[in-house]
């Protein structure tokens, strides 16, 4: 029989199959990753987003411009810091609805924009923004930042997109990630049991098929050579890493009281090159 590897950090010893609903999920006790095995299906290398979040972003997208701006505005000033010199240029990659294209232009900031979503490159046409798709492979300008957004836990090979991610970007450059916080709230909520949750934590197959943790973006961080800055939960309205997203105030109440105790459900991470 095949044996088993952790799809970030290799090992085969510490892995632990959990069978749950109708799928399985490997659990790596080294590096706390959460991933299911196969892929079936793909949007690229990747996994499909849920059309519903994608209507929910499009909408917010028009009620949330302030909101971007200011977020812009005051990760542009912790960018600037890391870089330890002016940040002349911003890739977003799966950027969505572009919610920061027009912010970071007012700032002086070149921002590009890649997705792999129909959706949103014909959002791109109908709005006039700038959303291509792009293969990263094929980039050859280096940046400054990169920011990859709720994207990592639908890449089929982390590694290899971290791998990608390197070779474009600035000697000094910064990487900023953001994604499901494993170790949230919600997220042990919905490990309880399958018979009350068709999800597994943040495994919501076919969308979501890894899930991570610290230790995960810390050892993914590591593989590549890049130097951990910082790596934090918070909750998905934080006044500075938080979602551009048009949430209600229940929802705002809830993710600020799981935030304030350490269990939000965003997960960043940020390293330098
Ligand atoms: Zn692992």
């Amino acid at each position: 029989m095949k044996k088993n590897r952790c799809i970030i950090c290799k090992n085969s010893e510490s892995l632990q199959l959990i069978k749950w609903k109708n799928f399985n999920v490997i659990e790596c006790h080294k590096c706390h990753l959460n991933f299911c095995e196969i892929m079936e299906i793909k949007e690229g290398n990747s996994s499909p987003v849920n059309q519903a979040g994608i209507n929910m972003m499009a909408k917010s997208f028009f009620e949330t411009k302030k909101l971007a701006h200011d977020y812009a505005e005051k990760r542009l000033h912790i960018y600037n810091n890391l870089l330890e010199r002016k940040c002349e240029n911003i890739l977003d990659i799966g950027c969505g609805p572009a919610v920061f294209y027009k912010p970071y232009q007012k700032l002086n900031i070149k921002w590009t924009g890649i997705e792999v979503s129909p959706y949103w490159i014909e959002f791109g046409k109908k709005n006039s923004l700038p959303i291509h798709n792009i293969d990263i492979k094929k980039i050859k300008k280096k940046y400054d930042v990169i920011t990859a957004h709720q994207v990592l836990e639908h890449v089929e090979d982390p590694n290899k997109f971290l791998n990608d991610i390197y070779k474009i970007l600035r000697p000094g450059g910064i990487l900023h990630l953001e994604l499901p916080n494993n170790l949230s709230l919600t997220s042990t909520l919905r490990k309880i049991s399958p018979t009350i949750f068709y999800d597994y934590g943040f495994i919501q197959p076919p969308m979501h098929m890894r899930a991570y943790s610290f230790k995960t973006i810390e050892t993914l961080f590591k593989n590549h050579f890049l130097q951990t800055k910082n790596i934090f939960s918070c909750s998905n309205n934080h006044s500075i890493w938080g979602q551009v997203r048009n949430y209600s105030n229940f929802q705002k109440f809830f993710y600020g009281l799981t935030g304030f105790f350490g269990k939000g459900s965003l997960l960043v991470g940020i390293a330098k090159k």
